[in-house]
């Protein structure tokens, strides 16, 4: 039961955020379209970026942009130093064991290919299965069910339940010795679920399997510690949280990075070459071919220094805040269709939902006649919304800078949908 009592239970009294001062860092929240300031709620797809990220970046095109890992010169070494520095910072964040467990990509789609690629192209047999969840986000879901397609292992699925939880009884029947690697979501980007994840580490390694985790929704707005959950593998995006488009992060065990095949090769990744062969670079950089993203490396860097100066507890506690407060207001509208466990320490920073007799995507587009930014469609959770029986919903997501007041807003504009689609 999540009511009112639990979500008390889950404040844990700390100083709240200081908002005000927060939006300050970010210019972009001024901005007026129709004479009306943004109330940016789509920050499930993208957060907004703090100065502190872009002067940092911009430091870097501005003093000591160069290549890195090949020069001799003081600016490429300069801008090695703190690309590796980068991961550094991540591993320290996430709570690995270093930088070798910490391979920058484009974003966790890509760290999510490159986990399929080169582990599971090479070790999945028929016979095998992949056990994901039914929440799973496109990233995985497709990924996977090529990789098995191709490699003859079986898909299999999670159940979520009535209340957007995971089945846990169905997790322990599915996942057996059969089981080659448990694929899940920490936090759903449609339901908002917090799934028990260590748990599910825990079932996958008693079975020999082993255990990736997509922490796109998570890393961003609460503290996450992959050791704790003893993730073999564990990914997210740096534009998610308040850092650059451009830099995601798979974080593996070191043992296991070892033994993989590198996904793509090429330049900045090799030992030796020669006409017959070559050796692959020590970890990380053997999964890290080509020109890296240095410029959002360091930004990466900055928004993490910036995240725990606000402090992960207090950002989770804000967000569980906002979207149990999100999801009371909605609910007491009587015509909303909510989707997920009710606000509180199951809930992620986000609510997605459906106004009754309103397709979402003509819902969205009325709230952008009020300058609010929230998304419509499937959230790249097509089956998720095929078993929820709705082709789309609208998803307002919330991060560091959002307020009641911009949440109010929101639930104030839903009178002008009924007004037109009465
Ligand atoms: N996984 C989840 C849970 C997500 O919410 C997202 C982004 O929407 C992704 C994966 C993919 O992230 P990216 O687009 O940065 O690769």
């Amino acid at each position: 039961v999540w009511g009112p009592a639990s979500r008390m239970m889950s404040h844990q009294n700390l100083e709240s955020l200081d908002v005000e001062a927060i939006r300050e860092e970010f210019p972009i929240l001024e901005r007026e379209f129709d004479g009306q300031q943004v109330v940016y709620l789509d920050n499930a797809a993208t957060t907004q970026t703090p100065d502190a990220v872009v002067d940092a970046m911009s430091e870097y095109y501005r003093t000591y942009n160069a290549n890195v890992h090949r020069g001799i010169h003081h600016l490429s070494q300069e801008a090695s130093i703190r690309y590796e520095e980068a991961h550094d910072r991540v591993a320290e964040f996430i709570g690995a064991d270093g930088r070798e467990e910490i391979v920058f990509t484009k974003n966790t789609t890509e760290a999510e290919n490159l986990l399929a690629y080169s582990w599971g192209l090479n070790e999945l047999e028929p016979g095998d299965t992949v056990v994901l969840t039914e929440m799973e986000h496109h990233a995985s879901l497709v990924t996977w069910q090529q990789v098995a397609k191709r490699t003859g292992a079986d898909v299999a699925y999670v159940r979520v339940d009535d209340d957007g939880r995971l089945d846990m009884d169905h997790a322990r029947e599915l996942i057996d010795d059969e089981t080659a690697i448990v694929s899940a979501v920490h936090v759903s980007n449609t339901l908002g679920t917090v799934n028990p994840v260590s748990e599910l580490t825990e079932l996958a390694h008693d079975h020999g399997a082993l255990a990736f985790i997509d922490g796109a929704q998570a890393v961003p707005n609460r503290p996450v510690d992959v050791g704790e959950i003893d993730a073999d593998f564990y990914a997210f995006s740096g534009h998610k949280m308040a850092g650059p488009t451009g830099i995601g992060v798979l974080y593996g065990k070191e043992a296991l990075f070892e033994e993989l095949e590198p996904y793509l090769y090429g330049g900045g990744m090799i030992r030796k070459v020669t006409f017959e062969e070559s050796t692959w670079a020590d970890l990380p950089w053997k999964f890290e071919p080509g020109t890296p993203p240095i410029a959002e490396a360091v930004g990466l860097h900055a928004a993490i220094d910036w995240l725990e100066d606000l402090g992960m507890d207090r950002i989770r506690q804000h967000e569980e805040e906002l979207a149990a407060y999100a999801y009371d207001q909605l609910a007491a509208e009587g015509d909303v269709d909510l989707y997920g466990p009710e606000g509180g320490p199951d809930r992620g920073g986000l609510v997605s939902f459906n106004l009754e007799g309103v397709h979402a995507h003509d819902l969205t587009s009325i709230l952008n006649d009020h300058t609010i930014a929230v998304r419509a469609g499937d959230h790249c959770t097509q089956p998720l919304h095929d078993k929820l029986g709705v082709p789309a919903s609208t998803r307002a997501s919330f991060y560091v800078y959002n307020t009641r007041e911009e949440v109010d807003k929101l639930v104030a504009a839903l009178d002008d949908a009924r007004q037109l689609f009465a």
